[in-house]
C-alpha cells in the first residue's frame, strides 16, 4: 500500500465542519485505501500568537476529534508531533539548505505578514513550510493530500527531497500531491462568499463540530440565503443556498443534482430544517465519542503514545541515514 501524511492544527478548540467535511471525512476513506499517518502540528500552532495553558487541552481534543470522527489507530498511525523530535531534528537540516530567497518567497508567509506585520512574525513562522517539508520527508509517503492554499509548501517539500537527494544521494521520496476527489469546500454561513474558517468575523458563520446540537441547528437555520426562493445550485448568484446544499450533499451523501430535484418547489425554509437535523444527526454521536474519550485523558495519552512509537519506527530510521548523509559524527 501507498503511504499517505496529513494532519490538521490544534489551534482552536474545536474542528469545525469545513475540517471535518473538506479534510477528516477523506482521511477516514483514506486509512482503508493507504497506509497512512495522521497527526496533530502542536509544533506548528505555536509559529503563531497562541495560549500556553490551552495547547495541551487543544491537541488532545483535536486528536479526540479525528477518532471521534471516524480515525481508526489501529488502521492508520496518529500521534502528536511534539512527541516525534525527529520532526525538528530534520527541519533543521532542511533549514539550512533552503535559500533565504525561496523561503521569503511563501506566498502564506508574506500574507500572513502583511496581515500582522513583520514584526510580530517569527522566524518560526517564517520557517513553518521547512518544518512542514520535515514532516513529510521524515515519511518517505507517496502522496501528501493537500489543498490549494498548501500547493507552494508541497512543491518546496519536493524541491527540498531533490536538492537533498542529488547533494547527499538518494535518501528521500519525493512526494506528489493527492488531489482529493472533489473535496468539499464549506463556506462561512453569514459570509458565503468566504469560506469557513475558525477565525470567522462571527461565530454564527461557524459550526464546531463540539457545538452544542441544538447551537448547530439554529446556526444553520439562521444562515443568509440569497434572492430568489428557487433552491438551485449557483455559487455566483446563490452562494448561501450553494453552500447548504454542499453541506448537504456532504453529510447525507446524496449529489447536488439529486437535492435540487428533490427541493424542487418547495422553499428555503424546508431545506434548512431538514439541514438542521441532519447536522444534528451527524454531530451527536461524534461529540458522543469525543467526550468518551475525553473522559478518560490516560487512555487517549496512550493511544497516542503508542501512535508515535509508530512514527518514531520510521522517523528515526529516516533521520539516521539523513545524519550519516550529511556528515555527521554518530555517537558511539
Ligand atoms: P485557518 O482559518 O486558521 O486557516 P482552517 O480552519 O482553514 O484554519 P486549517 O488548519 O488551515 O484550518 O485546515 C485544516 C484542514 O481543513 C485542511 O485540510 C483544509 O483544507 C481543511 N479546511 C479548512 N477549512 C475548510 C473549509 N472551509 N472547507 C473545506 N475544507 C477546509
Ligand atoms: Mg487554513
Amino acid at each position: 500500500r501507498q503511504r499517505l501524511l496529513s494532519g490538521m492544527q490544534p489551534s482552536a478548540d474545536s474542528l469545525h465542519l469545513g475540517n471535518y467535511l473538506g479534510a477528516l471525512v477523506n482521511w477516514v476513506r483514506m486509512q482503508d485505501e493507504y497506509e497512512a499517518i495522521y497527526f496533530v502540528p502542536d509544533m506548528h500552532a505555536i509559529t503563531v500568537d497562541y495560549d500556553p495553558a490551552e495547547l495541551a487541552t487543544r491537541t488532545r481534543v483535536t486528536a479526540a476529534q479525528y477518532i471521534a470522527g471516524g480515525i481508526d489507530v489501529d488502521k492508520c498511525t496518529l500521534f502528536v508531533q511534539s512527541h516525534v523530535p525527529e520532526h525538528a531534528e530534520l527541519a533543521w537540516v532542511l533549514n539550512c539548505i533552503t535559500g533565504f530567497g525561496e523561503a521569503s518567497r511563501m506566498t502564506q508567509f508574506k500574507d500572513k505578514t502583511q496581515k500582522h506585520g513583520s514584526d510580530v512574525a517569527s522566524v518560526g513562522l517564517f520557517a513553518y513550510p521547512v518544518l512542514m517539508a520535515a514532516d513529510i520527508l521524515l515519511y518517505r509517503p507517496n502522496g501528501v493530500p493537500v489543498g490549494e492554499d498548501q500547493r507552494q509548501h508541497l512543491e518546496l517539500a519536493r524541491n527540498l527531497a531533490q536538492r537533498f537527494n542529488y547533494r547527499f544521494g538518494e535518501t528521500f521520496v519525493v512526494p506528489e500531491p493527492v488531489i482529493q476527489k472533489e473535496g468539499a469546500k464549506i463556506y462561512d454561513l453569514q459570509l458565503p462568499t468566504a469560506k469557513m474558517s475558525k477565525s470567522a468575523e462571527s461565530p454564527a458563520g461557524l459550526i464546531n463540530i463540539l457545538d452544542n446540537p441544538k447551537q448547530a441547528a439554529k446556526k444553520i437555520k439562521s444562515a443568509v440565503t440569497d434572492a430568489g426562493t428557487e433552491i438551485r445550485f449557483d455559487r455566483e448568484t446563490k452562494p448561501g443556498i450553494s453552500n447548504l446544499l454542499t453541506i448537504y450533499a456532504s453529510l447525507s451523501g446524496k449529489s447536488v443534482e439529486q437535492l435540487v430535484a428533490e427541493y424542487e418547489g418547495r422553499m428555503y425554509g424546508h431545506l434548512k430544517v431538514d439541514l438542521a437535523e441532519l447536522v444534528v444527526e451527524t454531530l451527536t454521536p461524534i461529540q458522543q465519542r469525543a467526550h468518551g474519550l475525553l473522559d478518560d485523558p490516560a487512555e487517549l495519552d496512550r493511544l497516542l503514545a503508542r501512535g508515535a512509537e509508530k512514527a518514531r519506527g520510521i522517523a528515526a530510521a529516516t533521520l539516521a541515514d539523513v545524519y550519516d548523509k550529511v556528515g555527521f559524527l554518530r555517537p558511539g
